[in-house]
């Protein structure tokens, strides 16, 4: 049976400008690829991050021989063929990689009728809920944003930091939501020292783990907050594949896995199982994305311990539906169809 596969840009528009440590974007570009066969259509998504070095047109650049690899091979539930192939036509670019993997999983799963999760035997009942992100923004700002989160019912919040007023921030979140558990993402920004320091106050704020405190080129300054430190330290930027793990494994409590940085599902297994045999906590996270790409991270979700998965929860408007996700809850025994579980939201009537 003989494969077609096509791709297309994706712009999406943001609930609210989404800011860290790094910059800011009022809107996502994703590319969707999808992979059929004479029955079924597999969909993925590329959600690029320039920090990794991909945008949508590297993504569409390298999309034409990545897809004609998948075509060659035929299959699309032989992952490690498809993976030797593409590693021959193109190294890296993770996103575009992962947007191809996301699909072919999908179109596998759809053959054999059975939702991703189940295909691979994981138990739906063991996902971890999800945290929902507060962005950067100024601190009256971020505090209305947490407000409308716990409104919404969501029980554990993601502070981005990263700011000259960080204590302020943290300290609006935690008085609008008390309840809530609070962790924190700096991504890079802080000295080891400035970050060591920071745990006390943040432990003094009941924080759960501070997430990539200092830069992934500083790997000694990661090991100096995790031993001076007074709380867990999760790798994001330090954790990028599974050659990473290692090292990961000496600077940090909890490997924060992310199909955009590992090159997809089939990747990101292997890299959550190597974490584990490292010692690592995981957790699961994921860009600001389509649920053409999030559902697919949300079937690896009983593999993990946190999950981080809100990207499609952050946009004003997605044209996919993935893995409802109530109160944070992902809820993947309720989703009744094969494969990732992403379909377009509002079907298009034929004529
Ligand atoms: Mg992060």
């Amino acid at each position: 049976m003989s494969l077609t596969t096509d791709f297309e840009r994706l712009t999406l528009p943001l609930e609210h400008e989404f800011g860290i440590s790094r910059g800011s974007s009022a809107t996502a570009e994703n590319v969707v690829v999808r992979v059929s066969d004479d029955g079924h259509t597999g969909v993925g998504a590329a959600a690029p991050s320039a920090h990794y070095g991909e945008t949508v047109e590297t993504v569409e650049a390298v999309l034409p021989d990545l897809l004609a690899s998948v075509e060659r091979v035929g299959d699309p539930a032989n992952h490690q063929r498809i993976a030797a192939a593409m590693d021959d036509v193109v190294r890296a670019n993770p996103a575009a990689r992962a947007a191809v993997d996301i699909a072919c999983c999908d179109l596998a799963a759809k053959r054999v009728g059975l939702p991703l999760s189940r295909h691979w035997g994981l138990d739906p009942a063991s996902a971890p809920e999800t945290s929902f992100t507060i962005g950067l923004d100024d601190t009256e700002r971020m505090r209305a944003k947490t407000r409308d989160a716990v409104d919404a019912g969501y029980e554990i919040l993601k502070v981005k930091l990263g700011t000259s007023r960080d204590e302020e921030i943290v300290e609006a979140v935690r008085d609008t939501a008390p309840d809530a558990t609070l962790r924190v993402d700096a991504n890079e920004a802080w000295t080891p020292r400035e970050a060591v320091s920071n745990t006390e106050w943040l432990a003094d704020a009941d924080v759960e783990f501070v997430e990539q405190p200092v830069p992934a080129e500083n790997p000694d300054g990661m090991r100096f907050v995790r031993e001076r430190g007074a709380l867990p330290i999760a790798a994001d930027e330090s954790c990028v594949t599974l050659a990473d793990v290692p090292e990961v494994a000496e600077i940090a409590d909890i490997a924060n896995v992310k199909l955009m940085k590992c090159g997809g599902p089939s990747e990101a297994r292997r890299l959550i199982h190597a974490a584990r045999a490292g010692g690592l906590d995981v957790m699961l996270g994921c860009m600001v994305s389509s649920n053409a790409a999030i559902a697919a991270a949300a079937q690896l979700a009983p593999l993990v311990d946190y999950a981080d998965l809100d990207g499609s929860l952050l946009l004003a408007d997605d044209p996919y539906e993935g893995v409802p996700m109530p109160d944070g809850e992902i809820d993947l025994a309720a989703v009744d169809r094969p494969g990732t579980g992403a379909r377009l939201a509002e079907p298009v009537a034929n004529g």
